[in-house]
């Protein structure tokens, strides 16, 4: 018969958390992590709980608690150039909604949010001149978690162009 330890620490808190269906984190650290936790938003993600940081910095950008230099926006995005730009031309563009990454985002977003993004994404690619039409065309990228190598965790399209942007992986 498969058995659970529940006097191991971390399988007794992994099902207390499964059970409670609330993230890992909280039923650790208890009181300190509540608070913490009114930050937090669970969205489902591959079959586990993932919490959206509600703190993080592009979610501030669209709370417009801090400033960004904003390209375009409309109900489903935001577009602003990136603070430490990696090519000629470096914009981000990203969802209103609030998704961690583009699996969160194709799992949960709306079919209203995704053609949103999409489009954003071609029509800010135009207002910068780097569209196939305005110009000589771009790259459009997502990291996405830990091995993509993802820093902040409100999903985002990186738009390199205004030069030949190099190799895809470097
Ligand atoms: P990623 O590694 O894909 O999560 O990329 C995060 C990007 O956000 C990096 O290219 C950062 O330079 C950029 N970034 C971080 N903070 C800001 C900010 N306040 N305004 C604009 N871009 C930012």
């Amino acid at each position: 018969m498969f058995f659970f330890d529940l006097s191991e620490p971390l399988i007794g808190t992994f099902l207390v958390s499964t059970f409670l269906k609330k993230p890992f984190p909280e039923t650790i650290f208890g009181t300190y992590v509540e608070n913490y936790q009114s930050n937090l938003n669970e969205v489902a993600h591959g079959g586990f709980l993932m919490a959206y940081d509600n703190n993080n910095i592009f979610a501030k950008i669209l709370r417009e608690e801090i400033p960004c230099k904003k390209i375009y926006e409309d109900d489903f995005v935001l577009s602003f150039y990136d603070i430490n730009p990696q090519k000629k031309i470096h914009a981000l563009v990203i969802p209103k909604g609030k998704f961690i990454d583009l699996d969160d985002f194709a799992i949960n977003a709306s079919n209203d949010e995704i053609v949103g993004l999409i489009k954003g994404i071609n029509i800010v690619a135009k207002k910068l001149n780097i569209s196939v039409d305005t110009g000589k065309g771009y790259r459009a990228l997502a990291n996405i978690s830990e091995y993509g190598g993802q820093e902040v965790p409100h999903l985002h399209f990186h738009l390199f162009g205004g030069e030949k942007v190099g190799k895809m992986v470097q």
